[in-house]
């Protein structure tokens, strides 16, 4: 961990105060704060504002309750949460995970950091997330019906194009979005298309926005490493996960020339050496709601299936976390570094823990950190939103141009942003200053609210 500035150790004292026992989310709140010491030294008018304690204040917080029953008729009480953290550039925006460790101090870590992300997008979207302990996994497409409609009934009364704008996350693809904007639909008499992102493409869906955060993932590193006139072409490289980010993350760099010899989930790792079939991978996930020992089998002698471990142990160049947070520790990375790993970049939300930060910035690993390596998805959400207000939707190169672009610009404005401010070269600070920067000015404009 880095020492926080005299200035900001008090208001991440108060965070630390009234969030007891949230531990992600004050692991969020400190990397942040770590970096804003330059910052607040340059700006004392964000000081006197106490811009820091109201970003650290969440808007609004909302928790329900979910009542639903399963396929037996049982009845089942879940949690559900949207925390709508910041408003400051747009409408809140973020995403809806469904998973059991699903609790407030989770959905205020990810929307705390959702803010930052969406702000170095140089998109108008503000900051927020939600989800319900729900675990999907296992549920019939019926139970998981009951269980949407039981979610937006209650959830639809703080939702709006204008206002709060959720997609998807871990448990929440496709069919979830599907069941959650039917209901908004039918409760609200409203076809509000840009109320959801990651809708299907014949109702309102944006081309490129499934695949958009691995794409942008993969995108980021290739920019990394064009910095010193390098590229993924013939790089190995570890991806964890097999869900929506790992998938599409697989994808891209595989086109961009790499090899991708993992994927993972939460029974093992599957190792590849020849290279992931990520067409293969496509049917057994997406398709058939398979696990990756499934791709394993499929493959037949060519992969192999280690159940239990991470994919960390394996050598590789480049290091792709795309399952969830805190699942890279200092001890991994150490493994990392002396396997020659040269870029780490995030694509799941803080996938690696500070000590692995700490360990990668050491040694001189590259990192992009998820609020800038896994923004290509919010942005394309925020393309997904302009297509629905002007009742358009792109062309495939088209979105995916965009994307590009974005991905580029993004690169460009977080690594200037870090020489501005005397970090060369980090990228944790170069996307959080750039960030907040833009949040606090927008605040500051709009007075004390
Ligand atoms: P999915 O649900 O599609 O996939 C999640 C993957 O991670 C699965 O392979 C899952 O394995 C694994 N996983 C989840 N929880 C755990 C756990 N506790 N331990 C081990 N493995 C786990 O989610 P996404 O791909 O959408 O999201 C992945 C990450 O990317 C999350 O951190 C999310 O917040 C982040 N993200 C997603 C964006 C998006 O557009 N989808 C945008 C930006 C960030 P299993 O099936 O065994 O649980």
């Amino acid at each position: 961990m880095r020492a926080l500035d005299e200035k900001v150790l008090p208001v991440y004292e108060t965070v630390l105060r009234r969030n007891p026992g949230e531990q992600e989310f004050h692991q969020a709140v400190r990397e942040v704060l770590e970096t804003l010491g330059p910052v607040v030294a340059k700006h004392p008018e964000y000081v006197e504002a106490k811009l820091l304690e109201r970003i650290c204040e969440p808007e609004r917080q909302i928790i329900f309750r979910v009542p639903w029953q399963d396929d037996r008729g049982e009845v089942h009480v879940n949690r559900g949460f949207r925390v709508e953290y910041n408003s400051a550039l747009g409408p809140y925006k973020g995403g809806l995970r469904f998973h059991p460790s699903v609790n407030l101090g989770i959905v205020k870590f990810l929307g705390f950091e959702q803010i930052f992300k969406n702000a170095v997008t140089g998109m108008p979207i503000g900051g927020g997330k939600g989800g319900s302990d729900f675990d999907p996994r296992g549920r019939s497409d019926a139970e998981v019906m009951r269980f949407c409609q039981s979610f937006m009934t209650e959830l639809h009364r703080f939702l709006g194009e204008h206002t709060d704008v959720p997609a998807g996350d871990i448990g929440v693809g496709a069919r979830e979005l599907g069941f959650l904007f039917g209901q908004y639909k039918r409760i609200t008499n409203r076809y509000e298309s840009g109320v959801l992102t990651g809708k299907g493409l014949s109702w309102g869906g944006a081309r490129v926005r499934k695949e958009a955060t691995g794409y942008g993932c993969a995108y980021f590193v290739q920019e990394m490493l064009g910095v010193d006139g390098r590229s993924l072409d013939g790089l190995d490289v570890l991806v964890s996960g097999s869900g929506n980010v790992a998938i599409y993350a697989v994808e891209k760099v595989q086109a961009l020339g790499g090899r991708v010899v993992t994927v993972s989930d939460s029974s093992g790792y599957v190792h590849d050496p020849d290279g992931i079939d990520v067409e293969l991978l496509k049917q057994v996930k997406e398709v058939d709601r398979g696990r990756v020992s499934d791709y394993a089998e499929l493959r037949g002698g060519r992969a192999r299936f280690v159940p239990d471990r991470q994919v960390w142990d394996v050598p590789g160049d480049v290091a792709l976390p795309c399952a969830t947070q805190n699942e890279l520790t200092g001890r991994d990375a150490a493994t990392l570094i002396a396997n020659g790993v040269i870029a780490v970049a995030e694509g799941a939300n803080m996938p690696c823990t500070p000590e692995a930060i700490r360990a990668f910035r050491e040694a001189g690993v590259l990192f992009g950190p998820g609020k800038a390596a896994n923004a290509g998805g919010v942005a394309t959400s925020a393309l997904e939103m302009q297509q629905n207000a002007s009742r358009d939707s792109w062309t495939w190169e088209h979105s995916e141009q965009r994307l590009r672009e974005i991905m580029h610009e993004l690169h460009r404005s977080v690594y200037e942003t870090a020489e501005e401010y005397g970090a060369p070269g980090d990228y944790v600070a170069g996307a959080n200053i750039a960030g907040f920067v833009r949040v606090a000015d927008a605040m500051l404009a709009h007075g004390l609210i």
